[in-house]
C-alpha cells in the first residue's frame, strides 16, 4: 500500500471506530493534513490531541503529536507529549493513530493527579520538610503524608476523587500521637474545609456577586492542616499561663477532659490547658463574653457556654463568700 492509501484507510478507521474504542473521544477533524480528537474523562480531565502524518513514509515514520488542554497545566501536557512521541516510535511500521489515542486515554485513567499536579508540587516544595515524608499512589489517587513536629507526628491520607476538583478531597488519619480530641478534629475540620470549597454557602449571593464556583481543595486543606494545626499546636503557648499547652513528651498527653493539664482547642484557634481556661472563665470582666487573651476573639466552647450575666452573679456570690471567710479568719486570729 502506498503511504496515502494507508492514511486514507486510517482516517476511515478513525471515523468508524474512534468513539466506540476510545471512551470519551470525539473526532473534531479527520483530514490527511490533520487529525484532531478531543478526549474527555471529566470536565477537568479533558484534552485535545492534534496528530499530523509525517511528510513522507508513514507509517514507517512516527506520527507527529501535540497535546493541548485548558485544564491540565501546559508543563504536564508537554511532558506527556514526550512520552507519547516515544510510544509512537515504538509503533512505527504499522498504522498507529488509534493506538496512540488509546494510550492517551489510558494515561488520563492512570493519572488522577493530572488535575492537581500544581497543588501537589506546591505541597512538596512549600509544606513538606526533610523530616517529613510524602508518598503518592498515582493509580489510586492517594497521597500519604507523614509529618513530624518535635516528638509529635501525624500520618494522613488524602484521596483525590475522580471528579476532582468538582468533588472535594477526603482526609483520613492513619496514626498520630496527638491528643485524641485533636485527631478527631483534624479530620472533621479538613472535611468541612474541603466541603466548603465545592458546595455553595446556604446564603444566596448578593446581586452583582459572581455565582459560586467549586474550587480545588487539596492544597487549601493540606496547608491548613500543616501550618495552622500540626506544626503549630505542639509549640503553641497556653494564652493564660504562657507555658506550652502540649506536654513536651507526647507520652504525657492527658486524654481525661476534666484534668487540669488536658489541652482544649478553642474556636479562635488557640490551645489552652483545661485548668487555665476554666479558672480564666470565672474571673471578670464578663461584659461581652470572655475574650481570648492572645487574639481578643470571644471564647466559644461547649464546656464554658455561660452567659455573661450568670458569670457575673457567680463571681459576686464567690466574692461575698470569700469576704465572709476572711472576716471569720480575722475574728479568730
Ligand atoms: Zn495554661
Ligand atoms: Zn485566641
Amino acid at each position: 500500500m502506498t503511504s496515502s492509501a494507508v492514511i486514507e484507510k486510517e482516517l476511515s478507521d478513525l471515523r468508524s471506530k474512534c468513539t466506540s474504542q476510545i471512551e470519551g473521544s470525539e473526532v473534531i477533524t479527520c483530514h490527511p493534513a490533520q487529525i484532531r480528537v478531543q478526549i474527555t474523562k471529566t470536565k477537568y480531565k479533558k484534552l485535545v490531541v492534534c496528530l499530523q502524518f509525517p511528510a513522507d513514509g508513514y507509517p514507517s515514520n512516527a506520527i507527529v503529536i501535540e497535546i493541548k488542554s485548558k485544564t491540565i497545566p501546559e508543563r504536564l501536557c508537554n511532558g506527556f507529549t514526550t512520552i507519547c512521541d516515544a510510544e509512537a516510535k515504538k509503533l512505527c511500521g504499522k498504522p498507529h493513530v488509534l493506538d496512540i489515542l488509546l494510550f492517551i486515554r489510558k494515561f488520563l485513567d492512570d493519572n488522577p493527579f493530572t488535575v492537581c499536579s500544581d497543588e501537589l508540587a506546591f505541597i512538596k516544595k512549600e509544606l513538606i520538610t526533610d523530616n517529613d515524608e510524602i508518598k503518592t499512589k498515582q493509580k489510586a489517587g492517594v497521597i500519604t503524608l507523614h509529618l513530624k513536629v518535635q516528638e509529635y507526628f501525624v500520618k494522613l491520607k488524602c484521596k483525590v476523587p475522580n471528579e476532582y476538583p468538582e468533588h472535594p478531597i477526603s482526609v483520613e488519619l492513619d496514626d498520630s500521637n496527638f491528643p485524641g480530641l485533636f485527631k478527631t478534629m483534624f479530620v472533621a475540620q479538613a472535611t468541612e474545609l474541603a466541603r466548603r470549597r465545592v458546595q455553595p454557602p446556604l446564603k444566596k449571593p448578593k446581586p452583582g456577586e459572581p455565582p459560586f464556583e467549586p474550587k480545588p481543595s487539596l492544597r487549601h486543606v493540606v496547608e491548613y492542616l500543616v501550618k495552622d494545626c500540626i506544626r503549630r499546636f505542639p509549640v503553641l503557648p497556653c494564652p493564660v499561663c504562657k507555658e506550652r499547652a502540649f506536654p513536651k513528651k507526647p507520652e504525657h498527653v492527658i486524654n481525661d477532659p476534666k484534668s487540669g493539664r488536658h489541652v482544649e482547642w478553642m474556636y479562635c484557634g488557640h490551645v489552652y490547658h483545661h485548668g487555665c481556661v476554666d479558672a480564666y472563665m470565672k474571673i471578670p470582666p464578663f461584659t461581652g463574653g470572655k475574650k481570648c487573651p492572645d487574639c481578643g476573639k470571644r471564647i466559644y466552647h461547649d464546656k464554658w457556654n455561660i452567659a455573661p450575666k450568670l458569670s457575673e452573679d457567680r463571681w459576686a456570690h464567690e466574692q461575698a463568700r470569700q469576704r465572709e471567710i476572711d472576716e471569720v479568719v480575722e475574728f479568730l486570729s
